[in-house]
């Protein structure tokens, strides 16, 4: 077996063979030089210097998994079941693409010194020293990452500026409901966050918005979203979605035999959401591991159609989303938006829950994900009555 991309995923895969018998060799390939890491604290403790790093607690020579790391797979031949490395190619019975995502770049900033991303242990290495030097910093976009990275550069004393250009923080994973409170929530921390107004460069000494002005910055910090690293399978014949992810089944096979993909490349439908997924979250790359093994190990297990669960820790708060919501849901607020603590919970026409978000309340995430998972109908009432557990009628 051959796991391509040592993250999370295709470490969970490497020790989820072994965990379900698999008994025969496994490698698992990484672009990285460093050891196999967890990425949710580089923007957290990692970056603050909390922490020196971040890396699995996994015994992988003990485990029997031949780790390579610094080689990176350059492209798949499915009919000869051989992956083509900077290292030479490297044949497989059973492959699984497990290669995350990269970080979109502001265009025309690629090779800025001054501008930086924030999806590897190096990335975080380098904005080290302009937290500790308490820089001027702007953040292009007020996604999750941005406001994460936001978070921990004002704890360390840096004047931090975030523009985004739509009108509100995450507008593109949240609804204006839920989406606007968390506006406030900069100011509190003397965060500056302009909306509405586009980046237009990266000058020596700042950023040039589209309306002009310049803000002064020693660093730029791009978070405007990332794509499935799947470049390597062009011509390969492996099909991808319209988002540049693995085509993936319900047990995440790609669309050539005895190819799989799992976590942040990957995209696969959903018969509880009634739609295809591709989720770049830390909990799906826990998770879709197990079935690519149970299925590699011949177990065939139930397709795969997890609840999607998040967390994020921002200014202050753990926000967490379990579900997937849409248009037609029925939002119910549970507790004022303006307050420490508040959900709010999707429902679908026929009256299930279909997803809820909790700032500050772990009790209804623990609950909302149960009975998201179980289908049952709730009364909006009862939901919307903060102090009444979230439960079925
Ligand atoms: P990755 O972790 O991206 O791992 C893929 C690996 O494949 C990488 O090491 C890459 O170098 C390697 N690779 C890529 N291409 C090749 C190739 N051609 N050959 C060989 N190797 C290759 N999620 C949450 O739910 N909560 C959080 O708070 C949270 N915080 C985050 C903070 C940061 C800064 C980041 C970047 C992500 C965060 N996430 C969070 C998201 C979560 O970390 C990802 O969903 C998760 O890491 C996905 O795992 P993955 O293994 O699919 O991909």
């Amino acid at each position: 077996m051959v796991v391509v991309g040592a993250g999370m995923a295709g470490v969970q895969t490497a020790v989820a063979l072994r965990e379900q018998g698999y008994e025969g060799p496994v490698t698992l390939l990484g672009a990285e030089p460093h050891p196999p890491y967890d990425r949710p604290p580089l923007s957290k403790a990692v970056l603050l210097g909390t922490a020196q790093g971040s890396a699995f607690d996994v015994d992988f020579e003990g485990l029997g998994i031949g780790l390579r790391l610094g080689v990176a797979v350059t492209g798949v031949r499915p009919g000869a079941h051989l992956v083509d490395t900077d290292a030479g190619p490297v044949p497989y019975t059973a492959l699984v693409l497990a290669t995350g995502a990269e970080p979109l770049a502001l265009p025309g900033t690629q090779d800025h010194p001054a501008v930086h991303l924030l999806r590897t242990l190096d990335d975080a290495t380098r904005l080290r020293p302009v937290l500790a030097d308490r820089r001027t910093v702007v953040v292009v976009g007020a996604g999750w990452i941005g406001a994460e990275f936001a978070t921990a550069a004002r704890e360390a004393g840096c004047h931090v500026t975030v523009v985004e250009a739509a009108e509100r923080p995450l507008a593109g994973a949240l609804p204006a409901e839920a989406a606007e409170p968390m506006a406030a929530w900069y100011a509190e921390q003397a965060v500056e966050l302009l909306t509405g107004v586009a980046v237009s460069r990266v000058e020596d000494h700042g950023v040039r918005l589209a309306d002009g002005r310049l803000l002064p910055a020693d660093a730029v910090v791009v978070g405007i979203g990332a794509r499935p690293a799947t470049g390597f399978l062009a011509g390969s014949g492996i099909a991808l979605d319209a988002h540049g992810a693995v085509l993936a089944d319900g047990l995440l096979r790609a669309s050539v035999p005895d190819v799989y993909a799992v976590g942040d490349c990957a995209s696969f439908p959903s018969a509880r959401y009634g739609r295809r997924l591709l989720v770049h979250h830390w909990d799906n790359a826990l998770q879709g591991p197990r079935t690519v093994a149970a299925a590699l190990t011949g177990q065939e297990p139930a397709p795969y159609d997890p609840v999607p669960y998040f967390w994020s820790e921002q200014f202050g708060r753990f926000v967490q989303y379990a579900g997937h919501h849409a248009p037609e849901d029925l939002l119910v607020h549970r507790g004022d938006p303006h307050a420490a603590a508040w959900s709010l919970c999707w429902l679908s026409p026929a009256g299930a829950l279909r997803a809820v978000l909790t700032v500050g309340r772990p009790r209804d995430l623990t609950q909302g994900r149960k009975l998201i998972a179980s289908g049952a109908p709730l009364a909006p009432p009862r939901v919307a009555d903060p102090p009444v557990p979230l439960k079925s009628t």
